[in-house]
């Protein structure tokens, strides 16, 4: 027994010496023994934390894209919008660098974005296609979805749980994250005037969205939707998350055009007038126009940088069609290519492609339904048939709208 006592056991864990391979004693206090298991699980945790240190500190700048290569890589997949692409292609490299930075002296804060521009004119696809770039997780996520809930302040957080599964769960990664936050115009107030407006919702989302803007540690339902109870929740800090907002804020050309009218009225003369072009208000467009349109000065200020959208013309529309990386007559060219069929669209088809567009207002968003409702017969035949090369021509697209009686389809 008495030697049982005296046998050298393990400070941290206990252990005997009989139960471990080693017992290292300390330098200064040979009594103090460490075991070798501890020194083993000691090794890992630190080997677990200095990996976690590393990726951390991860991003250094030599891997990130410059804005230019940015701006090229958005000219693959996007037409137009050149300031737009310029602004993210900045903001972008900046949340890098944000990330990159060490903590210094001068804290390089987030700069979110807002992107003002009509429906179907590339919001998305910007965002997108910024997420096919960037190795830092990425979601989209719907605002209007904010203003249907009753209780709006306890599902805004939600908006974060598109983020953590695209970080598949891993906060650390998530809060180094950009969100796109689609159609933001949706939950302006209804009305100019605060204390006129009964319009509690869209405020109250708009309260609930400036705690994320700004950057705060919220509690997250990792599976969305309302909270539980019984849901545990994820804490997510949103300092470093990238938000870009979009929206089309229908109308919001008339109060730019008040505004700009109103100011030529003052000393501003009639020099201001003769610059601005009435075709397309949307590129003055100014933090004030936002909040003329309802969104609550918080949030304005927390999105500092401010994009529009051009609309896409006629022209711009032929090079949707064709030009991008994954255009949709290529796309279609790959489907039937599948099958050995070599797929041409004629020059005069595009065009009325994009006139039916343009015709039934349906912008960029139209052309897939178009051109899908053209070929849908082929489709269906030609893989059961030795067609070797088929050409749209004017005439056939045109049978094939009349049949699927497009006009009445939308
Ligand atoms: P929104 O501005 O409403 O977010 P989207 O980005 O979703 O519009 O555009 C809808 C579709 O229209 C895209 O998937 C894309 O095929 C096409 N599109 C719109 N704008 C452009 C553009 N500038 N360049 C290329 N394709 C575009």
């Amino acid at each position: 027994m008495a030697k049982k006592r005296t046998e050298p056991v393990c400070t941290f864990c206990g252990r005997p010496a009989s139960m471990s391979s080693m017992l290292v004693p300390s330098a200064v206090e040979p009594t103090t023994m460490i075991c070798a298991e501890c020194i083993e699980h000691i090794h890992e945790a630190l080997r677990d934390y200095n990996q976690k240190e590393i990726e951390a500190q991860d991003v250094t700048m030599d891997n990130v894209p410059k804005p230019r290569e940015i701006f090229e890589f958005l000219n693959q997949y996007v037409i137009g919008q050149d300031d737009a692409k310029r602004y993210l292609s900045v903001a972008v490299y900046n949340h890098y660098k944000r990330l990159a930075q060490h903590n210094d002296d001068v804290d390089i804060e987030k700069s979110n974005i807002i992107m003002v521009g009509p429906t179907g004119t590339g919001k998305t696809l910007l965002a997108k296609t910024i997420a096919r770039l960037l190795d830092v997780p990425f979601a989209i996520v719907d605002a209007t979805v904010l203003t249907e809930a009753g209780y709006v302040g306890e599902d805004i957080e939600s908006l974060l749980t598109r983020l953590l599964q695209a970080a598949d769960y891993d906060v650390e990664k998530a809060e180094r994250g950009i969100v796109f936050i689609d159609e933001i115009d949706k939950i302006a107030r209804k009305g100019d005037n605060p204390s006129i407006t009964r319009d509690v919702s869209g405020e109250g989302v708009q309260q609930g969205l400036l705690k994320l803007l700004e950057g705060s540690i919220v509690n997250v339902p990792p599976q969305g939707g309302r909270k539980h109870p019984e849901q545990k929740m994820i804490a997510v800090d949103t300092k470093n998350i990238l938000f870009i907002c979009g929206g089309a804020f229908d109308g919001i050309e008339r109060k730019i055009a008040h505004r700009l009218n109103t100011h030529v009225v003052g000393y501003a003369g009639t020099k201001t007038r003769s610059r601005v072009n009435s075709d397309n208000y949307l590129q003055y467009v100014a933090p004030q126009d936002l909040k003329s349109f309802g969104l609550i000065p918080e949030i304005i200020g927390r999105l500092p940088l401010l994009v529009h959208l051009d609309p896409l013309d006629r022209e711009a529309l032929l090079r949707v069609l064709t030009e991008p990386k994954n255009a949709i007559t290529r796309q279609y060219e790959k489907i039937f290519a599948m099958d050995g069929v070599k797929l041409t669209f004629a020059p005069e088809t595009l065009e009325l492609i994009v006139d039916k567009a343009i015709e039934y207002k349906l912008g960029a968003r139209g052309l897939r339904s178009i051109v899908e409702s053209i070929m849908i017969d082929a489709m269906f035949e030609v893989p059961s048939t030795d067609v070797k090369e088929l050409i749209i021509t004017k005439e056939y697209a045109e049978e094939k709208l009349a049949k699927a009686n497009f006009a009445s389809n939308i």
